[in-house]
């Protein structure tokens, strides 16, 4: 379209996650993007404070994996995975087998987080009946976590929103403490000191069902889009404890934390605590071609190679599970996280980064901050009456000064792409502090 769109152009999307009824009275369009920046509709170089929507790590319009993407979608545009096969679907799972901590060596393709978060509680469910341990059946989340949108996705997910207008959810599921600890932990640098007793929620579920009924618990490591919750030192490792100790499978959603964020592959590598099974999604493919892949354990898989009755192991699959032209973006994005060094780049950056969001204490109404790898969260004391708008205020006055974030409640996220330089790192909090100081 060659002229400016109107509310009229802009009533039939149905939005996610947005205002639809505000949207088109102050738009944000995008056209372009490059690098650490996005063209705005109307002409602006905006950076990108957010990656996109935490996806984006190498940067935009990487040049290797627009490449791979063009020679694939004119080689071969789709092949099905169903009793079929490509040859870059083994390579890819045998890349991600290497990428992921040690015992984590299979892979199922999806094409989303959500669907990866499905997919995962499924094959939690599904190896233990494998094992004739059919009684197992709970599922147990965490208050404030986000694990998408489908049905098992908002089930084991701790958002009220995300759940209230939807009716019955999954059955038989239940949901530990979240770890958010204002009292004792703002202002942390990197993970809280306080709070690994948080992980003893799950033994008092345990003990509340019988232990014997619980599948698997699911966690996000660093919970993303409640807030940034970051995990209190210790917590991880006792839950991986209590979880051995009942039988329990622990599943990391590691849409966000994977493929570099925390300054290494995954959360898991980060904090040193193996998990069962992996979701991830988003930076798989830096965001180019919808893609997710659930990483999941020996065992697991063994018991349903094992133990399964019919010639299908698992009935369970995408008609775009291992798509060509997303495969073919995630081993470029793969290598281009390698030859370009982003994981141990976003490592190296963040203790400056960490000074740069501390730096913003003591600015009006700015209630706490935290921060771990390339990831920060400045969050906002509520306005009276309306959660959120102080920080989508800020949203918006940040894009009108060329800076895009993501806002979810009183917080702002950032989490740019791992690309970014310090010079660029300097001037996102040189815009947000500007704006800090100027919200009413
Ligand atoms: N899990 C986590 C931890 C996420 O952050 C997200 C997306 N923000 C999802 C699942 C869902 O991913 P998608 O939007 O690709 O379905």
């Amino acid at each position: 379209m060659n002229r400016p769109l109107t509310p009229n152009d802009m009533s039939s999307f149905w939005m996610p996650f947005t205002p639809n009824r505000d949207f088109a009275a102050d738009p944000r369009l995008v056209v372009a993007a490059d690098g650490m920046h996005y063209t705005s509709s109307d002409g602006r170089q905006i950076i990108d404070g957010a990656a996109g929507l935490w996806c984006v790590n190498a940067g935009h319009n990487s040049p290797r994996i627009v490449e791979a993407v063009k020679k694939q979608v004119s080689t071969l545009d789709y092949a099905p995975h169903f009793n079929f096969g490509t040859p870059q679907a083994y390579e890819l799972s045998a890349r991600l087998a290497a990428l992921f901590p040690a015992g984590l060596e299979h892979v199922f393709f999806t094409n989303s987080g959500s669907e990866s978060v499905d997919t995962a509680l499924k094959i939690a469910l599904h190896y233990h009946r494998m094992r004739g341990d059919a009684a197992r059946t709970r599922l147990i989340g965490r208050e404030r976590g986000y694990h998408g949108v489908g049905f098992g996705g908002i089930s084991v997910g701790g958002m009220v929103k995300n759940r209230m207008h939807f009716g019955t959810m999954l059955a038989g599921v239940d949901h530990i403490r979240h770890t958010h600890d204002p009292e004792r932990n703002a202002f942390s640098r990197g993970c809280p000191e306080h709070g690994a007793e948080f992980a003893d929620d799950l033994i008092r579920l345990a003990e509340l069902h019988d232990p014997s009924t619980i599948a698997a618990v699911i966690v996000e490591p660093m919970a993303g889009s409640t807030g940034v919750l970051l995990p209190p030192k210790g917590y991880l490792q006792r839950l991986r404890e209590i979880c051995d100790r009942y039988g329990i499978l622990l599943i990391f959603d590691e849409v966000i934390t994977a493929y570099g964020r925390l300054g290494k592959a995954s959360a898991a590598e980060k904090f040193g605590v193996t998990p069962d099974i992996i979701t991830t999604a988003k930076g798989l493919t830096n965001g180019t071609i919808p893609m997710g892949a659930v990483m999941v354990s020996e065992k697991i898989y063994d018991s349903a190679m094992e133990n399964a009755d019919a010639p299908i192991e698992l009935f369970h699959g995408y008609t775009y599970s291992a798509h060509p032209i997303a495969t073919a973006a995630a081993l470029a994005t793969l290598e281009t996280y390698r030859e370009d060094q982003l994981f141990e780049r976003a490592d190296a950056l963040a203790p400056v980064w960490e000074d740069l969001v501390h730096g913003l204490k003591g600015l009006p109404h700015v209630k706490d901050l935290r921060n771990l790898g390339l990831v920060a969260a400045i969050e906002l004391e509520s306005r009276e009456g309306a959660v959120g708008a102080r920080a989508t205020e800020a949203m918006k006055a940040a894009w009108a000064k060329g800076l895009m974030v993501r806002v979810t409640g009183d917080t702002i996220a950032l989490s740019p792409p791992l690309i970014v330089t310090e010079a660029q790192i300097a001037e996102i909090f040189d815009i947000l502090s500007g704006i800090l100081r100027d919200l009413a």
